[in-house]
């Protein structure tokens, strides 16, 4: 993983032996000696770095697409960051829009790619103009007061994350450690972890997206205090960690990110019911929750790996569907008939849900049609099957199935049944019709019969009990 990096670390770790302990920051490391070329940049965030530099601002690349490039991951976006302030950099693009309010920013559009331009920012600690504003809790709400790049980097979150790649020259200027840091694969949060965690929550998350990402370890500074905070995830607005949730769990390390979420006491405040019943162990033939939720994240990670799409909804459909099934039995326990009672039971959980994370309705109208059709799913025959594999939401429906089996829930082989029938020959999926009952056991409310229908006799008079169904009439 780490072959691209071996040879450039090498040189810096050689000046770093020198310096012993103590390293004067930055540690410039010189194009000659490293490994990041243009050509490994996207030539959007090139061609903005070039109009900064023209311009007579500075231009640096910075964040996760140095970090990821120097331990052979393909980066996710390109950062960069300038001395020009935002609205400096909107005029010099007509193909950009200023955003945000807590942080001023600018995006700059390239078709379908964004590159996001920030000003360096100054540590928010040592300024009380109204550009920074805090929280009765110490977070940070608004932070748009600009500094120099050593005030830029010390404000960024982890050391890692503070290696800046310098237009001008090519150079690296690694301001915090982080190549250290990289070289003995650890997460290492910038400055007092107390404060950092305070001023913004959402790090904690951040740290545990890294640590699962790049497979490295919590340092023991960074860890310490994440268990005694991580109450302060409540302050957060729903609409952010709604966002990190994607971030965390559809990145292509989800089940080793749960289960830090979980170890770390993070993964009740994203997914509060969830996390309960989980901690319960309740269970049934139809669900092990924790195990089915492994089991989604599992196939996510592996579609991630093998290139292919995944949806936000199939991710908050996998991970409220345990509690889901809870609310349905407690419904139909009342009396409820199966589909209502499922109806119900997913707007429950999806309001509880929404006092953690928001859901837009994009993402839960396709999540209620995946459980939905859990439920319908068993009822393939006549032309039921050929309607239902048009459904939309049928292939996510079917994915859904799949996990559910993988997971030991008992779905009756209906997975390989649907694998059988979308593969099948007309002959075959016609026989495959035919071999299925034709009013399957409902796996959600025991076995289910069409009631007798009644036959008018006109030779019997209509009496009360023949109206109200009883047969001894
Ligand atoms: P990736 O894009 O792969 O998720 P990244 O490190 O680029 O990782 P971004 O969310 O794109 O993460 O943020 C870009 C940079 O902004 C980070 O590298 C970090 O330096 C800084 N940053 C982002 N969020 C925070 C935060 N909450 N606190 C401090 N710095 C942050
Ligand atoms: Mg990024």
């Amino acid at each position: 993983m780490l072959t691209s990096f071996n040879s450039f670390i090498l040189k810096v770790m050689r000046f770093l032996f020198l310096k012993n302990s103590d390293v004067t920051y930055p540690i410039i490391i010189k194009r000659s000696d490293h490994t990041l070329s243009r050509k490994n940049i996207s030539p959007n965030a090139i061609k903005v770095l070039y109009r900064l530099k023209n311009a007579g601002f500075k231009g640096f690349l910075v964040g996760g697409c140095i970090r990821d490039h120097l331990i052979n991951l393909s980066p996710k976006d390109f950062d960069v960051v300038t001395d020009a302030t935002p609205e400096e950099v909107h005029k010099l693009f007509s193909n950009s829009r200023l955003i945000g309010r807590r942080f001023r920013l600018v995006h700059v559009t390239f078709g379908r790619e964004i590159i996001e331009v920030s000003t360096f920012r100054a540590n928010s600690e040592n300024n009380t103009n109204n550009e920074v504003s805090h929280s009765e809790h110490g977070m940070i709400l608004r932070d748009n007061s600009f500094g120099n790049i050593e005030q830029d980097a010390e404000r960024r979150d982890f050391t890692f994350n503070t290696l800046y790649y310098n237009i001008e020259d090519f150079s690296i200027h690694d301001y915090c450690g982080g190549l250290e840091d990289i070289k003995n694969k650890q997460v290492r949060i910038i400055g007092d972890p107390e404060t950092r965690y305070k001023e913004d929550p959402v790090r904690m998350l951040r740290a545990i997206r890294f640590a699962a990402k790049l497979q490295f370890e919590l340092e023991a500074n960074t860890k310490g205090p994440i268990k005694n905070l991580s109450h302060l995830l409540d302050h957060i607005p729903p609409a952010r960690l709604f966002e990190e949730v994607l971030k965390l769990l559809g990145s292509g390390y989800g089940v080793q990110t749960y289960q830090l979420l979980r170890q770390y006491g993070l993964f009740r405040y994203l997914f509060p019911e969830t996390d309960a019943l989980i901690s319960s162990n309740w269970n049934t033939e139809n669900i092990i929750p924790e195990a089915f939720i492994l089991q989604g994240l599992k196939n996510t990670d592996q579609r991630i790996a093998e290139g292919k799409s995944t949806a936000p909804y199939f991710l908050y459909a996998l991970m409220l569907w345990p509690k889901v099934l809870f609310r349905h039995e407690e419904f139909m326990a009342q009396g409820l008939p199966a589909t209502p009672a499922l109806h119900q039971a997913a707007s429950l959980v999806i309001d509880n849900q929404l006092a953690a994370t928001a859901i837009p309705r994009r993402i839960s109208t396709p999540m209620r049609e995946i459980w939905d059709l859990q439920l319908r799913l068993p009822k393939r025959f006549g032309k039921r099957a050929y309607l239902l594999e048009q459904h939309p939401r049928f292939r996510a429906a079917f994915d859904f199935i799949l996990v559910r089996e993988s997971s030991g829930s008992n779905t009756g082989n209906l997975g390989s049944w649907w694998q059988a029938f979308q593969e099948g020959s007309d002959k075959q999926r016609r026989e495959l019709i035919n071999s299925v009952d034709k009013f399957p056991v409902d796996r959600h409310s025991g076995p289910k019969r069409r009631p007798k229908r009644k036959r008018y006799n006109k030779n019997t008079k209509a009496s009360p009990q023949s109206q109200t169904g009883n047969d001894n009439a």
